[in-house]
């Protein structure tokens, strides 16, 4: 079925977006049409707004509207822990917890060859000249799957020679889950049972 064309255009603009299959996309564009201009204009310029304020953390790579973020800049977080994730939305799942109380780095993927992603395409290296700066022990919260436990175990390696403590959190999460979806208990316990590497 053809659309007049500002309707394909959003219709196409809503299909790109994770999650959001053919059907889906056609009902948003809709509800967009429907909505009335105020709504419409604020929903427009809360994108707007959002990609021109939102940026990396320059320390730990977790999404931030201010350069260092607040969990870098927080006095009351041990900055001799860093817990190492997959993406910035594992950094709100851990906070969900409320148990952990150091700091993040951020790698921003995991180690996948089948995918061609490399040491050098996710943020290790930054992460070395961090634990360097005087880190004591490294907690590796990536996902519990293939791809999760090959980029933990890699960096794991990387960081013993460093003289520093690297733990992983514990299984009992969902294994090929997603660390986002792990619900705040199973989480908690995941990370009070880490093992050292
Ligand atoms: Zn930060």
């Amino acid at each position: 079925m053809a659309y007049i064309a500002p309707i394909a255009r959003l219709v196409e603009h809503f299909r790109r977006l994770p999650g959001i299959g053919p059907k889906s996309a056609v009902r948003l564009a809709y509800y967009v049409i429907k909505m009335d201009n105020s709504q419409a204009s604020a929903l427009a310029e809360a994108i707007i707004y959002a990609k021109e304020r939102v940026g990396y953390c320059s320390i730990c790579f977790d999404l931030t509207d201010s350069d260092p973020c607040q969990t870098c800049r927080s006095e009351g977080r041990d900055q001799t822990v860093v817990c190492v994730v997959e993406d910035p939305k594992d950094v709100t799942a851990m906070e969900r917890t409320r148990e952990f109380k150091g700091l993040y780095h951020v790698l921003h993927g995991s180690l996948s060859p089948l995918e061609g992603i490399g040491p050098d395409d996710i943020r290790i290296k930054e992460l070395l000249d961090r634990v360097r700066l005087g880190v004591q022990e490294v907690i590796m919260a990536t996902n519990p799957n293939v791809e999760g436990e090959a980029t933990a175990m890699y960096i794991a390696k990387l960081l013993k020679p460093l003289g520093v403590k690297v733990t992983r959190i514990a299984h009992g999460l969902p294994v090929g889950g997603d660390l986002e979806y792990a619900d705040e208990v199973t989480l908690s316990k995941a990370l009070e049972n880490r093992r050292e590497m």
